[in-house]
């Protein structure tokens, strides 16, 4: 909980707003304390100034006059207007009325060359704004005159405003964060419904998409996920025609061991037919054992993984070479005559795969040829690849068939017929060549013969050097 996007948002904006509103929420509180006791010092300055105009000094004797400024607030007891004015030796010369009725006094300024404001509790426990200014008169007099101005009024308009913060503040707080809370919780939900859906994918359902929506941020993540299905379903597509290729190649052996060993058990037979059949189950098992062996090859191509490489490096005519001696007893069996060019190509590669893999090229060269064709082997360096070509003067494949022949089990009709083979040396050989950072390129005319023809990378950057 404390975790997720939501609540990280939420706090982080809601942190934010706390810091920005009490902030400005201070601000303003001072601001408008500012302006009111301003105004109200203003307002003193003026009834001081007022009542300094009123004095005078004749014959060194202070005259003041002072019933105009006697009636009004300064005439009303303790009504927090007072004035009082007080002589160099702290004596009270003259008072307001509202002081005078009461019989108080304002606390005795001292004398200042400038005029001084404080804010103090004055008669009638009431809070009071004071200004004393001290005046220089004719004749050496001088004199302090003090005003006051209750700041009860005052006071009350910054409670109000503090009752107005105090109840806005926390109001828009709550607001705000619901609304957060409601926004994230709309903007995350496609985020909930994407990952509800993942968790619904299994790999019976691969072929079901999430909707890339309308939040524009999601739409990136839900087109990769949809292509990683894509890729996901292609994938056990493929494992799941493996998997039934692989099955019906193994059961067709398997059937002519088991329906053999059927009929011989059904009566006596002599020992001759026991040989026949002990031959026939021996020849079937090997096949099997072939079989099993090229699909645990092309499962093992199939893992992706380039390490089981091992690298060295290596002459392309020393392989090919071998694959000659190796494959010699079949070539003579139908007839067929091999032409390979002497030409030493280096490369680095894994001996025994690229051993397979040109076993696999020059065996179909020899099995689908006609009796006494050729086949010529070629090798060459061609922009940092070392190039072999393996052309035949066989039955050719059909264009339509071409782009196939590297799947697994795929075995064209026609030779399916006549030539023993599983379909899976030709997948065995692309996914060696592809290991090493090659390509394998074929050109066939029916009738006329096919080419084989494999690049593999001569420097370092084979897959298997990664
Ligand atoms: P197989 O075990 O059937 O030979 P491959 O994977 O080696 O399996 O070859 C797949 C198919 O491609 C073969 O069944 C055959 O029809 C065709 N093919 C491969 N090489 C040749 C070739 N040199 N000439 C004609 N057809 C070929």
């Amino acid at each position: 909980m404390l975790s997720s996007v939501k609540f990280r948002l939420i706090a982080w904006f809601l942190s934010v707003f706390f810091v920005v509103m009490t902030g400005l929420g201070f601000f303003l509180y001072y601001e408008l304390e500012y302006i009111v006791i301003g105004s109200v010092d203003t307002h003193l300055h003026s009834k001081v100034q007022l009542i300094a105009g009123l004095m005078d000094v004749d014959e060194g004797i202070l005259d003041i006059e002072l019933s105009e400024v006697e009636a009004g607030d300064y005439a009303l007891p303790l009504s927090g207007h007072y004035y009082q004015i007080v002589s160099r030796d702290g004596r009270v010369i003259a008072r307001s009325p509202s002081l005078g009725s009461v019989d108080a006094t304002l606390p005795i300024a001292v004398e200042s060359d400038e005029p001084t404001t404080s804010t103090i509790i004055g008669p009638g426990n009431s809070p009071l704004r004071l200004l004393n200014e001290t005046f220089h008169l004719d004749g050496g007099v001088t004199v302090t005159v003090q005003a006051s101005k209750s700041l009860e009024d005052s006071y009350e308009l910054l409670a109000l405003f503090r009752g107005a913060i105090l109840l806005v503040f926390p109001s828009v707080f709550v607001l705000s964060g619901l609304g957060m809370l409601i926004i994230t919780g709309h903007s995350l939900r496609p985020l909930k419904i994407f990952s509800k859906k993942i968790e619904t994918i299994t790999e019976k359902n691969l072929n079901e998409r999430i909707d890339e929506g309308t939040v524009a941020e999601l739409r990136p993540l839900a087109a990769g996920f949809n292509t990683m299905l894509s890729r996901l379903e292609e994938s056990f597509a493929r494992q799941k025609r493996f998997f039934s290729d692989a099955s019906h190649e193994l059961r067709t052996p398997a059937t002519v061991i088991k329906s053999t060993c059927d009929v011989m058990l059904r009566r006596k037979r002599t020992a001759g037919e026991y040989e026949g059949a002990i031959r026939k189950i021996g020849e079937t098992a090997r096949r099997l054992t072939e079989l099993v062996n090229r699909i645990l090859e092309v499962s093992e191509l199939d893992s992706g993984r380039a390490s089981f490489l091992l690298l060295a490096d290596l002459d392309l005519k020393d392989i090919l070479a071998r694959v000659l001696i190796l494959l010699e007893p079949s070539a003579s069996g139908r007839e067929v005559k091999i032409y390979m060019k002497d030409r030493h190509v280096r490369i680095r590669g894994d001996r025994e795969k690229l051993l397979e893999a040109f076993t696999n090229i020059v065996d179909n060269a020899i099995k689908y040829n006609k009796r006494g064709g050729t086949v010529d082997i070629d090798m060459n360096d061609a922009d940092g690849y070392g190039v072999v070509s393996v052309s035949d003067t066989g039955v050719g494949i059909a264009e339509a068939d071409i782009g196939s022949i590297f799947e697994r089990f795929y075995r064209v009709d026609t030779s399916r017929a006549g030539v023993a083979g599983s379909g899976l040396g030709l997948s065995i050989v692309k996914g060696v060549v592809e290991a090493h950072g090659g390509r394998v390129e074929v050109s066939s005319k029916v009738g006329d013969g096919t080419t084989f023809t494999v690049f593999l990378p001569q420097g370092r950057a084979t897959a298997g050097s990664l």
